[in-house]
């Protein structure tokens, strides 16, 4: 048996950035990993910018070094193949989030398996409306999610691929108790929920629950 303990993620102003050449088209799938062609650079961190609304501003042109930069990959990183004048030069970027209790520090797509965050893109907006599965946000109106084994993120507050009440928007597939800060984060069916599973969650490679602060592999 396996367990992992849920630690809590704090999302902070920073950023981790790459410089990154791919290729776009569908005509061309790469020799090795039969998708995109793809190679980054590793740019180093940036404070993030935002925009007036307060959200994470997507317009970045102007952060790149110019096309000639010779950090750019010229070449995909897994087959070889030299990048073309028309591939994409990408300035790709990733929010930086610091473990509360470790204070180490990770992109969501490292963030070891336990890692708990709140999927701010989802919550922000919907911190004075309904809450249930429809609405991805919890009783808290925080969109929880935690790192699974293989790289998957599970969204506790979403609704369930095989929920029973599909017309209910307020129940939860997965009902939360607890709160993943002080380790006492715990999901069952104890409450208004749905006849799906038994609040486990499965995903390729994982089944397990989360049983007062731990993940559990069964
Ligand atoms: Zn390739
Ligand atoms: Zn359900
Ligand atoms: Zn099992």
């Amino acid at each position: 048996m396996t367990e992992y303990k849920i630690t809590w993620l704090e999302p902070t102003d920073r950023e981790h950035q790459w410089l990154r050449r791919y290729t776009s088209s569908d005509k061309h799938k790469c020799a090795t990993t039969g998708s995109f062609c793809n190679a980054m650079f590793d740019f180093g961190e940036a404070d993030i910018l935002y925009t007036t609304d307060g959200y994470i501003d997507g317009v970045r042109e102007d952060r790149k070094p110019p096309d000639v930069d010779p950090r750019w990959p010229t070449a995909c990183s897994a087959c070889g193949r030299p990048f073309g004048a028309e591939d994409p030069f990408q300035l790709f970027s990733r929010q930086i989030y610091v473990c509360e209790a470790t204070g180490a520090r990770t992109t969501l797509e490292k963030a070891p398996v336990g890692s708990c965050w709140d999927a701010w893109w989802i919550s922000e907006r919907r911190k004075d409306g309904p809450t249930g599965s429809a609405w991805m946000v919890g009783p808290d109106h925080r969109s929880l999610t935690v790192k699974l084994p293989g790289n998957h993120d599970w969204l506790i507050d979403s609704r369930a691929k095989n929920c029973t009440m599909p017309e209910d928007n307020e129940h939860f597939c997965w009902v939360r108790h607890g709160r993943p800060e002080d380790g006492t984060l715990h999901v069952d069916k104890n409450g208004h929920t749905c006849a799906a599973g038994a609040g486990s969650i499965a995903v390729p490679g994982f089944h397990g629950f989360l049983h007062h602060g731990v993940l559990r592999d069964c």
